[in-house]
């Protein structure tokens, strides 16, 4: 590799050629400051933090985009560059609502730490502000554009999911983020990933909140309030907490819900584990002869509506199975409510989620058992982790706690769908027990990993199974049209929404770029569900005793007419306007 020699602040470095002083800076852990700049997402040198003075010429350059050349004397904290700063937030500023008490990105915002870095506390620009109604048109998201820096890091993100649906409309004074036409997120063919949140530096998008639907719930005599957790949560939660990123925080996870006033806590692991059941037989099905092959995953709610929006022509390709959070619903308000003689409409079910897109699921009218739906609330890690905060819960001074009978165990299949490949190696799992009854095999360690796209073939009872894995939309859609132009063929293909999958998902703790400049928040976080597999006694899914139970006690067998009346779905085209 081709390196170049400079120096920033005096201090000798050496970097690639190509690379930016930005990317020199930081890899030498010299930190310049940034705003509009996302690590893999943006690059666009918008906003003018990230300003340094280059000794011997007139002016600053912006480091994100400035290469870096032989002999280069950068300075990145001079009285020039300093000013430059203060100035560029203060303008940012002007047009700002600054209502930092009661944002919910209060403590964790970028624009906020600039202020308070470059002491920025007067309005030295006072005048005209373009005051914006809030966007609520969407079950998810909240856009609020008198937060918005117009750093464009939202754009970039749904660009990269290959959706585009939100850009800069306007000019000037005027310009704002938003969707074509000025219609409303909600109106658009936005699939509820998250990503955008996940994204923005500032509070100006927002997860829609329902915690205090919650909080009056849980006050509410006449409910049984029952949560359950999906499996990334526990790797991510912690973060909300300052404990180190990849800490399993599950047992302190369960006992903060506890004292939220939850009757149950329970583990979405469990209907991962069905989920699996009820995809590897589907699976098995398609492949002896029922079709269409490939098979798609359908346990992300963000890449269903993709492909209800933009690949209609693929939703036979779909497994017809609810996503997890769907089938726990579905369990809860038809067997669970029978067996302990509950009228569905007092159970309060609250599900603990990686995603915004679960949100617009829980009111799918296709996936309801009865007049209501399954799912009453779908939270958020973040919402989550601002309800305990409001009840005063010290979680890292909570004990560890287990979560409630009777859907407390799980497997390792079932843990390791939070992360990209988790769901097809579970799937595998199961699927290699089905077609070979001595087959023994778990790690199926080739569709594991970061890698936005992963492919394998395996061999088990005599028939070659081949398998790919996808995470991101964009990598899907490459992966579909090489399907659909039959330049690719596979049995299954798993996909998830976001970069990474849950772990990574729309809903989880949001860190700023410069953690994420440093940590590979996808990697990190999934070490924590593979460690926890590895040291699992059940890691197949046919192995959980919950899932002998509720079959034997109600389903009868994966696939069988009831379980397809409960645990199966259908979709809908929705079209791409
Ligand atoms: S939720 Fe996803 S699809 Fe919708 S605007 Fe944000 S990034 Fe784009
Ligand atoms: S909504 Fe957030 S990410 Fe998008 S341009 Fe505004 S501040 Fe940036
Ligand atoms: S990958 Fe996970 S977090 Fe992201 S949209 Fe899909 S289910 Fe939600």
């Amino acid at each position: 590799m081709e390196t170049v020699k400079l120096t920033i602040n005096g201090i000798p470095v050496e970097a690639p050629k190509g690379s930016t002083i930005l990317e020199a800076a930081r890899a030498a852990n010299i930190e310049i400051p940034s705003l509009c700049y996302l690590k893999d997402v943006n690059c666009i040198g918008a906003c003018r933090v990230c300003v340094v003075e280059l000794k011997g010429r007139n002016g600053l350059v912006a480091a994100c985009v400035y290469p870096v050349e032989e002999g280069m004397e950068v300075l990145t904290n001079t009285p020039k560059v300093r000013a430059s700063r203060k100035t560029t937030i203060e303008l940012i500023l002007s047009n700002h609502n600054k209502k930092c008490l009661s944002c919910v990105r209060s403590n964790n915002c970028e624009l906020q730490k600039l202020a308070l870095a470059y002491g920025v506390d007067e309005d030295r620009f006072k005048g005209e502000k373009e005051l914006t109604p809030l966007d609520t048109s969407s079950a998810y998201i909240i856009r609020d554009n008198n937060k918005c820096v117009l750093c464009r890091r939202c754009i970039a993100a749904c660009k990269n999911q290959n959706i585009s649906v939100i850009g800069s409309i306007r000019r000037g004074f005027a310009t704002h983020i938003g969707c074509a036409f000025e219609n409303g997120l909600g109106e658009s063919p936005c699939v509820g990933c998250g990503q955008c949140i996940v994204a923005c530096p500032c509070g100006a998008l927002t997860e829609k909140s329902q915690t205090a639907e919650v909080w009056n719930a849980i006050s509410n005599p006449d409910k049984k309030v029952v949560f359950f957790t999906a499996p990334s949560i526990r790797a991510t939660l912690g973060e909300a907490f300052d404990m180190p990123i990849g800490t399993n925080a599950e047992g302190k996870m369960v006992a903060a819900i506890r004292r939220l006033g939850a009757d149950s806590v329970f583990n979405m692991d469990f209907t991962a584990d069905l989920t699996i059941m009820e995809e590897a037989t589907e699976l098995v099905e398609r492949i002896k002869g029922a079709g269409p092959l490939p098979m798609f995953t359908s346990c992300c709610p963000g890449w269903v509506k993709y492909v209800e929006h933009y690949y209609p022509e693929m939703i036979p390709h779909l497994s017809t199975c609810k996503s997890p959070q769907q089938m726990f619903g579905a369990v809860l308000k038809s067997y669970y409510c029978q067996k302990n003689n509950i009228d569905p409409k007092d159970l309060f079910v609250v599900s603990v989620i990686p995603c915004t897109a679960k949100k617009f699921e829980v009111g799918r009218e296709e996936q309801r058992t009865g007049d209501y739906d399954d799912v009453d609330i779908a939270l958020t890690t973040r919402e989550l982790a601002r309800m305990i905060k409001e009840a005063a819960i010290q979680f890292t001074d909570l004990p560890d706690e287990k979560f409630d009978d009777p859907f407390e165990t799980a497997t390792g299949g079932g843990l390791i769908f939070g992360a990209t490949g988790g769901v097809m190696e579970a799937a595998l799992r199961t699927a290699a027990a089905m077609l070979d009854s001595t087959c023994e095999l778990v790690d199926f360690k080739e569709v594991r990993g970061t890698a936005g796209i992963k492919e394998a073939t395996y061999t088990i009872a005599g028939t070659e199974v081949r398998v790919a894995v996808a995470s991101g939309l964009g990598n899907a859609s490459e992966l579909i049209e090489k399907v659909k132009s039959g330049e690719k063929d596979y049995h299954m293909i798993e996909v998830m929404a976001c970069p990474g999958g849950c772990i990574n998902g729309g809903g989880q703790p949001i860190q700023s770029d410069s953690v994420r400049n440093t940590v590979d928040l996808k990697a990190v976080r999934a070490k924590a569900l593979y460690d926890a597999d590895a040291k699992m006694t059940l890691r197949r899914s046919q192995e959980s005793p919950v899932i002998k139970m509720v079959y034997d006690e109600y389903f009868e067998a994966p696939g069988k007419p009831l379980a397809h009346k409960y645990l199966h779905t259908t979709y809908v085209e929705r079209g791409r306007f």
